[in-house]
């Protein structure tokens, strides 16, 4: 990593009994970009509201380019937030909703010195033509790249945006992420990006923090956290892997799908064994495969764009996913309510249990 522009050292806030952040610490360097992963409740609004400086932390410290700026005030960080509800002023137009932090700010800038960072900045965001344009008169996809330029456009070192892609149809918030990507390329700033999503996680991070209970169970490259998710419950929020219980010893892992040798596992609070649903195959009732086998029944198959996500019914209950990427060939089809053969390869798993080390 580069130098860390920005850390949080033991960060804890609570609220009553609740303890929202625990013992966080967490280094960000210069130009990265950052995506925090987490179920609802595991504080990853709390955690930016701390960074911005609209909480204080009840113990820890918040460190900015080598300035402790646990109790500095928000307005003076120099640190930008895009909410989730970005609110805009509705009787503004687009150009005045962008400028108006620079022309009403702490450090208000000359009328024409506001009108031009406004236009580069809604050039940016892909706005150019609609300045004039009350933001009552755009789609939500457009308002939202109106809240994002008009953060940036104060020019933050930082920038925090808490699920700013939630109100988007799937489509659209394809797009803008290519475009926030590529923004931050550009202005060479670094991104904080709290997702409920765990592809959008996976797509954008450089680095992806995985957040559980207010506290990190798991930071690294997307790669890494995919091919090596540190626990079961990290493995579950990603939701790329089915998960079943059952019993590890002897190097052996005892579940429904049968007794399958297990060359390496991880420790863990409890025995779980992960495939990914893009390792699963789906064999004829009547093969005879060596190793791991479940009978299932298909169920409904859903198309996501680049690949079709296959629903089996287990025997015994439990549904198990299969994907194909549609870049690997036309796609098998499988007929509903017929049983088959669900199957992969054991060196493919990913198995937690008490007695790994
Ligand atoms: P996330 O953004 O990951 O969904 P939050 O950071 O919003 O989670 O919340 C973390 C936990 O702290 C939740 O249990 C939430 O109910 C609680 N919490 C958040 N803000 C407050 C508050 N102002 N007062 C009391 N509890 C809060
Ligand atoms: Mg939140």
């Amino acid at each position: 990593m580069e130098t860390a522009v920005f850390r949080l050292d033991g960060v804890t806030k609570r609220y009553g009994d609740l303890l929202a952040l625990d013992q966080v610490t967490l280094d960000v360097g210069v130009n990265e970009y950052v995506s925090f992963l987490g179920p609802s409740g595991s504080g990853k609004t709390t955690l930016l509201r701390v960074i911005a400086g609209f909480e204080a932390p009840d113990t820890g410290r918040v460190f900015f380019e080598g300035r402790d700026i646990t109790h500095l005030p928000a307005h003076e960080r120099g640190i930008g937030f895009v909410f989730q509800n970005f609110a805009l002023f509705p009787h503004l137009t687009v150009r005045q909703n962008v400028g108006f932090g620079l022309a009403f700010g702490k450090n208000p800038l000359p009328a024409a010195e506001v009108d031009r960072r406004s236009a580069e900045m809604i050039a940016m965001v892909g706005l150019a033509g609609m300045e004039d344009r009350g933001v009552d008169q755009i789609s939500g996809g457009q308002r939202q790249r109106v809240a994002l330029a008009r953060t940036l456009a104060m020019q933050p070192k930082l920038v925090l945006l808490d699920e700013p892609l939630g109100a988007l149809d799937a489509n659209l918030r394809g797009r803008m992420r290519n475009e926030l990507r590529a923004i931050r390329e550009r202005l060479g700033v670094t991104f904080l990006h709290v997702t409920g999503s765990e592809n959008e996680a996976l797509a954008m991070g450089d680095r992806v923090v995985v957040l559980d209970r207010g506290r990190i169970i798991q930071s690294g490259t997307s790669d890494e956290i995919y091919d090596t998710p540190a626990s079961p419950d990290v493995a579950h929020y990603l939701n790329r892997f089915n998960l079943f219980d059952g019993t590890l010893a002897d190097g052996q892992f005892r579940g429904q799908f049968g007794t399958v040798a297990v060359p390496g596992a991880r420790r863990a609070a409890r025995d779980v064994y992960a495939v990914g649903y893009d390792r699963m195959r789906v064999l004829p009732l009547s093969s005879s495969a060596d190793g791991p086998k479940l009978k299932a029944t298909f169920v409904a198959s859903e198309y996501l764009g680049s690949s079709i996500m296959n629903f089996f019914e287990v025997d015994g209950g439990g549904v198990v996913e299969m994907e194909h990427h549609l870049s690997l060939g036309a796609p098998e089809t499988y007929a509903p309510k017929q049983d088959y053969l669900l199957t992969w390869n054991p060196e493919h798993a990913i198995v937690f249990g008490r007695e790994a080390r």
